[in-house]
């Protein structure tokens, strides 16, 4: 059996180390670019279920290695500085029930949150807009700060890739952390344009055969690692 602790094996450190770099990355591009507030959450599984998160009170602009924490999959503390965030449970809920997610993003972003509090339903409106469709809808605004909750919002995602959260946010998943973060972009870009164009008429809505081709061709690792790197190379 592998040692744990600090007698684990300087890889798995250093990829340890390589995660939290990127969830730190992660969390500060989505707050330069408006997506995520003082209040967001970022997440990844590690091989032995262990999970990286941000601490609640840290500041998501500046932040840094130090303000990681880790959880288990039934949201209790295993170390950190300061506390994961109360909706910690989001997390563990998706990951007890999705093995094939690996990195997790909830927030309260502005143009997807808009939709679900009129009642307008998620519609792809742009090509890439179309990965994340068909959106299911937690029809709760309730902060998902309990089993219960973390539950039923893992039942409404199911297999899909995101879900929004009625008058509440968003969560995106992803195979890795690259995916969560790029799906999520696409969903609040395509939020903010079919939000615009309701302003204006009624936005042309893609056609099951045209989200199909999207897909086929927009669901690619080399395009998702090349929008991170687009934010990541403007990251202050
Ligand atoms: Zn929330």
């Amino acid at each position: 059996m592998a040692p744990s602790g600090p007698d684990r094996p300087a890889h798995d450190a250093a990829a340890e180390m390589q995660a939290k770099q990127q969830l730190v990355d992660c969390i500060r591009m989505l707050e330069q670019n408006d997506i995520m507030d003082y209040n967001g959450h970022a997440s990844i599984r590690l091989p032995d279920d262990r999970i990286l998160i941000n601490s609640g009170p840290c500041q998501r602009s500046s932040l840094t290695i130090e303000d990681i924490c880790v959880i288990d999959l039934d949201a209790n503390q295993l170390s950190g500085k300061d506390s994961a965030p109360l909706e910690r449970h989001l997390h563990c809920g998706i990951y007890r029930v999705r093995p094939d997610v690996k990195s997790i993003i909830h927030c309260h972003p502005k143009w997807s949150t808009y939709l679900t509090m009129v009642g307008k339903p998620y519609q792809p409106v742009y090509a890439q807009g179309s990965l994340v469709h068909p959106m299911p809808l937690l029809d709760s605004p309730n902060s998902i700060n309990n089993r219960a909750m973390a539950d039923q919002l893992a039942q409404t995602l199911a297999d899909r890739p995101a879900a929004l959260l009625k008058s509440h946010g968003a969560v995106a998943v992803g195979k890795d952390i690259v995916e969560a973060f790029v799906l999520l972009n696409y969903l609040e870009e395509n939020s903010m344009r079919q939000y615009m164009a309701l302003q204006i008429g009624e936005p042309y809505v893609f056609t099951d055969e045209e989200m199909r081709l999207c897909r086929d061709k927009l669901w690619n690792a080399g395009l998702f690692q090349r929008a991170w790197d687009h934010f990541r190379a403007k990251l202050r």
